[in-house]
């Protein structure tokens, strides 16, 4: 369930939901920047080895058997639209 991830987590969840065959690798130098530039991030310090291990918890918690299956868990909840104008889904 979503309510299980941690604030990391759901932070890494989002961003897979909003780009699902971003690496890794990506996920922990795109972090690395929005902390550079001020951007609030739970994800401090964050290796490609960390997000490996936490993207495996958000999988086991939300029972979703592949990273690429979490933009549609994500769109089910209505937590993501992959259309970019709309404004059905809330803004955090
Ligand atoms: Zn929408």
């Amino acid at each position: 369930m979503l309510s299980q991830l941690t604030p990391t987590e759901y932070e890494i969840f989002l961003i897979l939901a909003a780009s699902p065959i971003i690496t890794n690798k990506q996920i922990a130098i795109s972090r690395e920047k929005a902390k550079a530039s001020g951007v609030p991030t739970a994800l401090s310090n964050i290796s490609e080895h960390t997000v490996a291990s936490h993207v495996q918890k958000i999988l086991e918690k939300l029972d979703v058997s592949s990273r690429y299956l979490l933009q549609e868990y994500a769109i089910r909840q209505g937590i993501y639209c992959p259309n970019v104008n709309c404004t059905c889904v809330k803004k955090k």
